[in-house]
């Protein structure tokens, strides 16, 4: 594969290489180098913000019937550079081939919902009054900032840039560092269908971010990434009380009942565990499973685990990829050592190398699992993203929700049952974005269902029709009274 390089794109117009040259290496063979990122100085992020919001001026009186054909376009573009790009994120993310071309069938179906979404919420309304009437119209709010992490670039891109130019808005875009070369390759193609200016891409990271969040003209900023860099990112809209989605961390408790077929389940479980190694905001990253059978349940996680073979992303042998980054990975590898020498748990690794030579060469880590009684521990407490997941023992079904619900993250989750009415009773009681029975993976999310999370792990949601234009729009009110 030849090197890719790549810059931002301001109203139509690639950007001249800058000196802020960045490296991209393959995650899985670090002394491959992909390709390179040029970062967008800052002033020509403030060029980006001023022809986004050029553009606006004339995208906001477009036709919905417009902006939908224009969205079905950009759907089929997606759909059509998959088997072109597909490897270049592989190599550059980390993750396993059909990972990516699920990626990139998520984000190709995001952007069709747009394109066929009913639209009634962007009529005007008219309330008549004996007086007079009320017009209600919804306007768009002019130039949003989006920002994306590296996990799964292509839909999560998609799930903002949908609704924010069906609802007349337009865009400045800033992909993680650590995904890049695709998202920007394919961004660059769908602009092209869309007037200039409406979609505009920077590279960088914090210092980019940073302008993107606090520009006077962005009037909402849609993020999705870590905790942490969503409280930096609150912080810097709020001083100019811009409005935020944000998609943040996950540390999803699984809650397995006791009137299940544990082993039957385990493929449907740990796929929702280590898909992505574990790196995707609604992995399972808690199981919680009775007491009297976490012995037994352990050893056969342990047993099917144990059959996983780790390796490139490209190497169709392999059950899942290397980390993306090597910030994640010590992050991870600490998850461990920690939990290892913890005297509340216990600890196993697991797995195969595939290629043991050039495993220190790629952000690889063994799957772990890990078996203790004690919720308060710090790789139960805290979001992994990786390869290792903890069972915890409980006593009572009670003790179990009071677990689940004791962390600061509520994204997704689900209940494990035969008892398909006791498992909804439970999970109405769970602190989550969306709770799923029976299920926790990619195959759990429909589009149309509302996804996002409460408390730290997030304000708002994507994929509802409905709520996430809303979240788009300002409502304008006329009143004329006689
Ligand atoms: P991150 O927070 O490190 O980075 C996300 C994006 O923010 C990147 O583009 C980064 O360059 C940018 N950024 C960094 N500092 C910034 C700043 N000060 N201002 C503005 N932007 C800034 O996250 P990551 O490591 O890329 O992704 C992993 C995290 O994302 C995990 O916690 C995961 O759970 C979360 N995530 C959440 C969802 C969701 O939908 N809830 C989806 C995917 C990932």
């Amino acid at each position: 594969m030849s090197l890719v390089h790549i810059t931002g794109f301001i109203n139509g117009e690639f950007l001249p290489m800058s000196n802020q040259l960045q490296p991209v290496y393959d995650p899985g063979n670090t002394t491959n180098q992909i390709g390179t990122i040029s970062n967008t100085p800052l002033h020509d992020v403030e060029n980006a913000v001023k022809s986004a919001h050029q553009a606006f001026l004339k995208w906001k009186d477009t036709s919905i019937q417009e902006r939908q054909d224009l969205l079905k376009k950009a759907s089929e573009l997606i759909f059509q550079q998959k088997d072109k790009l597909k490897e270049l994120l592989v190599s550059e993310h980390g993750g396993m081939l059909w990972e990516a071309e699920t990626d990139f069938y998520l984000g190709s179906g995001v952007m069709s919902m747009y394109a066929k979404a009913p639209h009634d919420i962007l009529i005007p309304k008219e309330i008549a009054e004996d007086t007079g009437w009320i017009r209600i119209h919804k306007r768009p709010k002019g130039v949003i900032s989006a920002i994306v992490p590296w996990n799964m670039p292509i839909v999560l891109t998609m799930m903002k840039l949908g609704p924010l130019l069906l609802a007349g808005n337009t865009v400045v875009l800033k992909p993680s560092p650590f995904a890049a070369l695709a998202l920007t390759q394919l961004l660059a193609k769908i602009a092209e269908v869309f007037p200039k200016g409406v979609i505009n891409v920077v590279h960088g990271d914090a210092d980019v971010g940073n302008l993107m969040t606090s520009h006077p003209l962005v009037r909402k900023v849609a993020f999705t990434g870590g905790t942490a860099t969503g409280a930096a990112v609150m912080a810097s809209a709020a001083q100019s009380i811009k409005d935020v989605t944000l998609e943040l961390g996950g540390n999803d408790a699984a809650i397995i009942l006791e009137n299940i077929d544990f082993k039957a389940i385990l493929p449907k479980l740990l796929k929702g565990v280590f898909t992505r190694s574990g790196q995707i905001c609604f992995a399972v990253k808690r199981i919680y499973v009775p007491r009297d059978k976490l012995d037994l349940y352990f050893d056969l996680l342990c047993e099917e685990v144990d059959k996983y073979k780790i390796g490139h992303g490209l190497d169709a042998e392999a059950s899942f990829g290397p980390l993306n980054n090597k910030k994640q990975w010590s992050i991870v590898q600490k998850f461990i050592e920690n939990a290892k020498v913890s005297d509340q748990c216990e600890v196993r690794e697991l797995g195969q190398k595939i290629n043991p030579e050039q495993w220190d060469q790629g952000y690889y880590i063994l799957p772990h699992a890990v078996k203790t009684m004690e919720n308060s521990l710090e790789i139960v407490q805290l979001e992994q993203f990786g390869p290792i997941i903890p069972l915890i023992g409980y006593e009572t079904v009670e003790q179990a929700i009071e677990y689940a619900n004791d962390n600061e993250q509520g994204l997704c989750s689900s209940v494990w049952s035969d008892n398909i009415e006791l498992a909804y009773e439970i999970a109405k009681k769970i602190e989550a974005g969306s709770t799923f029975i029976n299920s926790h993976s990619f195959d759990s999310l429909q589009l149309g269902m509302p996804f996002g999370g409460v408390k730290q792990s997030g304000i708002g949601r994507e994929l509802d029709i409905n709520e996430t234009l809303k979240s788009y729009l300002e409502p304008h009110s006329i009143r004329y009274i006689k």
